[in-house]
């Protein structure tokens, strides 16, 4: 019989190794001038985790209506690595992005956070997984404890192609994958399966019409504060597009799809930190932020 290998076990294994899988991760595109900052940043607990669930103010809300949620944070473009783990970002989500600048994820610590699980992703694929599927487990038996459904989101500040093993664990475990992604393509394989990808919109509307024509919904950030109503639809190839609240909670998993199968679209309004203000314009002319009252495309 395997002996199952457990949570300290793992994490001893990597802190014993931990300055040689930096090395490699540097090999593999993690920025030398972080090496210092990479192997200090490991946590010291004996058991850590790569993620916990419902870990933001987002997913908390799934909680409320009985969705624990584990969302997993890596460097996102330009952060942290020579070479992107966002290869479709565009320059305004680049330098807007959610996993740099809103709420919790501004302070150092998440960025921090977010260095020594890249440096394990890029440094040592087997033990990064090792411990998300113990992550996995862990959200599973005291999601099944409390009576709750599961979620996980692979990519919550990246756009990598998840790996086939933390897709069939999330099977396994009756979990419920899901995530935003820019690549047309992994947002249409995704339609259907267990791991469905909501198509994010970057201003190419006509990406977004192949998008929606596959049966994926497509998630557009408006210009609307917060506390205030999106439009309820919008015109998309001269037809128009219902458009759902997708600031209700994260749980893209459970969204609906037009009548005919098409996809919709999941408003998202612009969460204004204080340090993204002057960005706002910025993200309107690239397109990638949609003004509420001009809604026709
Ligand atoms: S693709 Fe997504 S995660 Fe990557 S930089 Fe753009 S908004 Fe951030």
């Amino acid at each position: 019989m395997i002996k199952k290998i457990t949570r300290r076990s793992a994490c001893l294994d990597i802190r014993t190794r931990w300055t040689s899988i930096v090395d490699n991760a540097i090999g593999n595109g993690l920025r030398e001038t972080l090496r210092t900052s990479a192997i200090d940043a490991l946590p010291t607990s004996d058991a850590f985790h790569l993620s916990r669930p419902n870990s933001s103010a987002k997913v908390d809300k799934g909680r409320k209506i009985g969705i624990d949620t584990l969302i997993l944070y890596l460097s996102p473009a330009g952060e942290a690595v020579t070479s992107t783990l966002c290869e479709d970002s565009v320059p305004a989500c680049r330098a807007l992005c959610l996993g740099h600048s809103a709420g919790r994820m501004i302070m150092t610590p998440s960025k921090l956070a977010r260095l020594w699980r890249t440096a394990l992703w890029l440094g040592d694929r087997e033990a990064f997984i090792r411990l998300l599927v113990l992550d996995l487990e862990s959200l599973a038996t005291s999601a099944k404890k409390r009576g709750h459904v599961t979620a996980f989101r692979f990519n919550g500040s990246t756009d990598i192609e998840v790996p086939d093993v933390i897709r069939s664990t999330c099977e396994r475990l009756d979990v419920n994958g899901y995530g935003y992604t820019k690549s047309l393509a992994r947002a249409m394989d995704s339609v259907g399966t267990r791991y469905p990808l909501t198509f994010s919109f970057s201003g190419n509307v006509d990406r977004a019409l192949v998008a929606r024509d596959h049966g994926a919904n497509v998630a557009m950030v408006f210009d609307t504060p917060v506390g205030h109503e999106l439009p309820d639809a919008i015109v998309m190839g001269h037809e128009p597009v219902g458009v759902i609240d997708g600031d209700i909670s994260d749980a893209r998993f459970l969204d609906p799809k037009d009548i005919d199968g098409r996809g919709l679209i999941v408003g998202l309004r612009f969460k204004k930190a204080k340090a993204i203000n002057k960005g706002l314009k910025q993200a309107i002319r690239s397109g990638w932020v949609v003004e509420a009252d001009k809604v026709a495309f």
